[in-house]
């Protein structure tokens, strides 16, 4: 395939991607911007393997084969629950090709062409290089790491090293030092190893001293940081799309990074280099905090019928109980007594931005019934009942009453601010961020014991 047709498919595969952006910003576009993006990068792979600058296809296709059979495995295998776990391993992949490509695309200058271009074209070339094994190494490790925290194979309690801010600023001196040095040497795989090793502890412990309720922002940033890797890999590999492709990852995983510290009125800045949440602040004890009361599935049926208007704030509980469907057919029955019911979404709810959302499109709740934080935060006072299914931490409000929290200063939804609250829960456990919620000791709140979905489904029996 000539280079005008390829560059001709670019265009039309990148217009593809901004479409499925478009499309993945609302609940009701969200199936066709997924189209899009198939779509667009079906038309990507087709058209670079055809391209004049590939050989070996048997080898692509065989790669290719065996990646998709995986992929297609694990897309089948994975619960909804451990979908951001999923998205940490493939962001690792996004850092480890970028790395790679980068020792390959030095390899290759010192091979292949090093005498032909000039100094200048090769100083650009060594700095994409480094710039890309850089971005690269960060990315691999600190995917890494997301994931065992999310698969709780790594404790989510942020690491704190003596120094840590020290140490993180020594490795970023030390990376732009050894990138004059590499540049100034004309390419040195020396330099190159050193800083590939500062940058994957770098990348490590980055990750590892963000603790607790920060998580959804190190989630967001290394989709951001895997999106410049891939830019970085398509500027080696000269190729536009990746470019594109690797452009648009890298801006909306930004804009989702200041949505999510919006979200827990963090500062970006002050998240990734300081690691706030766990960090030794006082977690609480239930003790400390005083009685709490229980209210059966039958007595929870009976409030509900007595009221105007409930609210439903679902977590990450819902997620793991899969009770999202019986939820769906309460809300049913409940709107047909003529009672209001909405949902109440906090923006880190569960463990992936917009899970909540995606939990109750699936169990077809209406959208119109389905509120952000901000919209339906000043209800509360006037709700008869609230419903806490299965959240914790994004109803706490020690965020607000106690400075030495780790929350301290997230928003959360006021549900404490309703006649009754229900909370379901299996336990009195604390939640992601390990802190205990004095929500559960109010004399408004009573606590209905048991998995999610067994709870729900008994008040749908007494309803
Ligand atoms: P939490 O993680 O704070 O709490 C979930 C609660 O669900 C737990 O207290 C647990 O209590 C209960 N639970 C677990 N399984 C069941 C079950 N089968 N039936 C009933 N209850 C169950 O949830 P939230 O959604 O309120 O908060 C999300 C947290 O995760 C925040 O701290 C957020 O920062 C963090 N996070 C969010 C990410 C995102 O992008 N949204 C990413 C990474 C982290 P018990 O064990 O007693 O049942």
């Amino acid at each position: 395939m000539s280079n005008g047709l390829v560059t001709a498919a670019y265009i039309v595969a990148a217009i593809l991607f901004i479409l499925s952006l478009a499309g993945l910003s609302k609940q009701e576009t969200a199936r066709k911007g997924n189209k899009f993006g198939i779509f667009g990068m079906a038309i990507a792979l087709i058209v670079t393997i055809l391209s004049v600058n590939v050989q070996s296809i048997v080898f692509i296709l065989v790669a290719m084969l065996i990646g998709g059979l995986i992929g297609v495995r694990l897309a089948l295998k994975v619960e909804m629950t451990e979908m951001p776990e999923l998205v940490a391993s493939l962001h690792s992949f996004v850092g480890l090709a970028a790395l790679l490509v980068g020792y390959n695309s030095f390899i290759k200058i010192f091979t292949n062409v090093h005498s032909q271009v000039s100094s200048t074209l090769l100083n650009i070339e060594l700095i994409e290089i480094f710039l890309g094994v850089f971005i690269g190494a960060i990315t691999f490790t600190g995917s890494v790491v997301a994931y065992g925290k999310l698969h709780g194979i790594i404790k989510s309690k942020a690491l704190s090293l003596p120094h840590k801010h020290k140490l993180n600023a020594f490795a970023l001196i030390a990376a732009i030092v050894l990138m004059f040095l590499f540049v100034n040497a004309g390419g040195s795989m020396i330099y190159l190893a050193i800083m590939t090793v500062i940058a994957l502890l770098f990348g490590w412990h980055l990750v590892a001293s963000i603790g607790g309720a920060d998580m959804p922002v190190v989630i967001s940033m290394l989709n951001s940081y895997s999106g410049w890797a891939a830019a970085a890999a398509g500027f080696m590999l000269s190729n536009d799309l990746l470019i594109v492709t690797g452009a648009l990852v890298g801006s909306s995983g930004a804009i989702l990074s200041y949505i999510m510290c919006k979200a827990m009125n963090r500062s970006f800045i002050s998240v990734i280099a300081g690691g706030f949440g766990n960090d030794g602040a006082s977690a609480g004890d239930s003790e400390e905090m005083g009685e709490y009361r229980e209210m059966s599935p039958e007595e929870v049926a009976q409030l509900l019928k007595q009221s105007n208007s409930v609210i439903i704030t679902p977590g990450y509980g819902m997620a793991v109980a899969q009770a999202q469907y019986p939820v769906a057919e309460i809300t049913n029955k409940l709107r047909d007594k003529g009672i209001k019911v909405r949902f109440a979404i906090h923006p880190v709810a569960g463990r992936l931005p917009g899970h909540m959302n995606v939990l109750l499109a699936e169990a077809k709740v209406p959208y119109d019934i389905v509120l952000e934080m901000d919209e339906i935060n000043e209800d509360f006072p006037e709700t008869d009942t609230v419903l806490v299914i299965g959240a914790n931490d994004t109803v706490n409000p020690s965020a607000q009453d106690n400075p030495t929290s780790p929350i301290a200063g997230m928003p959360v939804l006021e549900v404490w601010k309703a006649q009754n609250v229900v909370v379901f829960k299996r336990s009195m456990r604390t939640g992601y961020a390990g802190v205990q919620n004095p929500l559960f000791f109010k004399d408004n709140t009573y606590m209905c014991f048991g998995d999610a979905k067994t709870t729900v489904q008994s008040i749908l029996k007494s309803i």
